[in-house]
């Protein structure tokens, strides 16, 4: 346990953010590590409390309380505190295959259900967990440790993703000989071509995959299954095979003028800017806001790096259009402890946006209703309602030279079903409902992370990658039992 009554007599701190007005100059994470000794009094204030409710990972009233990898919480707080670094990462391992990911990119359900912060504030565990693991490659403690004896099984991952790399390092660790496919260049999924690198920096997920190579899982890039090879090649050659390959069909706006130029969906703007920075490709005037009027269609995390990146390109404005309305600023008493915190924040891309043009671009309740363009067939900008009001005379005319949408994701793409044979349900989502086993229709097909559960989080994509692992190796020693009779 931490020290006697730390949680209330020393202040949360998380980790530092780089000034708004330095860091829009460059691409690198906003976020650093603070120094060793502010993190272990950081630790100090976790009370190893009885029931740790920082470690459940369940849906509650429809959000994650907890942690859902069931990271070993105040075990690992203890050892920080007491200076057992190697220690700490070591127990840190055991739940968590990438916490150099979710130390950097998780939204911490951990936090919103941690003891501490039911009287007090959380304790910073996301901080923790990130100096643990950052000390640890620092201190050379991460090496790639190959298993000792292969079974001489051959398992093929689809999809590159947090799930599909967290299936594969668990299976294996087992010792099973595992191939990831991924259809595009690099490996690493959002990792490497969603997120933004202000959150996580590219080499980062290139350091774990390199890890993950040298530990014997092959990687084959530029191969998307159902295109340059068929399921039925993989069934053949394969003893099982794993579906990671996420929830990429986006929602479109149905709109008049939607096919005008300049309005792009998200995921192909931030792509095109991932790939511009890491390949110095030249960026499509579509995909550059430099000098525009921006507008972001769609309130969540995705429109919001977004905003983040096209303040880093030096556009001339920026706003982002939400379903819903502002959040309380405060729990509202439908939204208890331990449930996540729905309430207002000021995140990354918006206290940016607040310094440089001195206000917030959140928009709430804001409606598109139609595109409005030039001869040219070039955007202007649209005409908005209100969600609230479903009245034409509140419409509103607003100029933008580049609109992005964000508005979510309708579950994983019709070729997954086509090549697979796999059965959705009514979210797009594949069928592999069951979350103790994760097989799909399909015999010895499983699925895992975003395909199966929807548009989520890295940390329920590492947890589903490690369940559906755990399943395949159970099938697999089935089979072989059976074989055996
Ligand atoms: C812009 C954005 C920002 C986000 N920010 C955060 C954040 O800050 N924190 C957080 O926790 N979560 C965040 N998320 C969500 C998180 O990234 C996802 O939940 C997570 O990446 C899902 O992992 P996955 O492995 O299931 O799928 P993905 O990461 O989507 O990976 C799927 C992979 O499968 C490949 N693939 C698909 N079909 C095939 C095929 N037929 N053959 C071969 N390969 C194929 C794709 O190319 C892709 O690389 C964000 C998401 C987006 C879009
Ligand atoms: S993975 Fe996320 S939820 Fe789990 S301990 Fe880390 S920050 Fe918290």
């Amino acid at each position: 346990m931490g020290q006697l009554m730390g949680f209330l007599n020393i202040e949360k701190k998380n980790q530092h953010e780089r000034q708004p007005v330095e860091r829009i100059k460059d691409w690198n994470e906003y976020r650093e590590n603070l120094p060793d000794q502010d993190v272990q009094k950081q630790a100090a204030r976790c009370m190893d409390c009885g029931t740790p409710y920082c470690q459940i990972g369940m849906i509650l009233n429809r959000g994650t309380s907890g942690c859902p990898i069931h990271n070993l919480i105040p075990e690992w707080n203890d050892l920080v505190y007491r200076g057992l670094w190697k220690e700490a990462y070591e127990r840190l391992s055991k739940t968590n295959n990438f916490p150099e990911f979710t130390g950097r990119a998780c939204p911490a359900p951990c936090e919103g259900s941690c003891t501490s912060g039911f009287v007090s504030d959380p304790v910073s565990i996301k901080t923790i967990e990130r100096k643990i693991i950052d000390k640890a490659f620092d201190e050379g403690w991460v090496v790639p440790k190959p298993p000792l004896r292969r079974s001489g099984k051959k398992i093929a991952v689809i999809g590159s993703g947090p799930a599909g790399l967290a299936c594969a390092d668990q299976l294996n660790k087992i010792g099973h000989e595992v191939t990831v496919f991924e259809r595009s260049d690099r490996p690493g999924g959002l990792l490497m071509y969603g997120i933004p690198s202000m959150k996580i920096e590219k080499d980062v997920v290139d350091r774990r995959v390199s890890l993950l190579e040298q530990e014997g899982i092959i990687f084959e890039t530029n191969v998307e299954i159902g295109k340059n090879r068929s399921y039925e090649e993989l069934k053949t050659a394969f003893d099982a095979v794993v579906l990671c390959t996420g929830s990429g069909k986006h929602r479109e706006v149905v709109l008049e003028g939607r096919t005008l130029k300049g309005i792009a969906p998200a995921m192909d703007y931030l792509t095109a800017s991932n790939r511009h920075l890491l390949y110095d490709e030249p960026l499509q005037a579509d995909y550059d806001a430099k000098g525009k009027r921006v507008i972001v269609i769609g309130g969540g995390d995705t429109g919001e790096d977004c905003v983040a990146t096209a303040i880093r390109q030096g556009c001339k404005s920026v706003v982002q259009f939400g379903k819903h309305g502002k959040l309380p600023a405060q729990r509202a008493e439908s939204n208890p402890w331990p449930e996540h915190p729905n309430v207002f924040s000021v995140d990354y891309a918006y206290e940016e946006a607040e310094t440089l043009f001195g206000k917030d671009p959140r928009a709430y309740y804001v409606q598109t209703r139609r595109f409005l363009g030039d001869q040219e067939g070039h955007v202007t900008g649209l005409v908005t309602g209100s969600f609230k009001e479903d009245n034409d005379a509140a419409e509103k005319t607003w100029d933008a030279d580049l609109v992005l949408i964000a508005i979510g994701f309708q579950g994983a793409e019709d070729s997954i079903f086509d090549a697979f044979g796999v059965e959705r349900d009514s979210s797009g989502r594949v069928i592999a409902a069951n979350a103790l086993d994760y097989q799909t229709s399909e015999p010895g097909v499983f699925a895992a992370g975003d395909a199966r559960r929807g548009s989520s989080l890295i940390v329920w994509a590492i947890e589903e990658g490690r369940r559906a692992a755990a399943s395949v190796n159970l099938y697999l020693d089935k089979k072989e039992a059976l074989s055996q009779k």
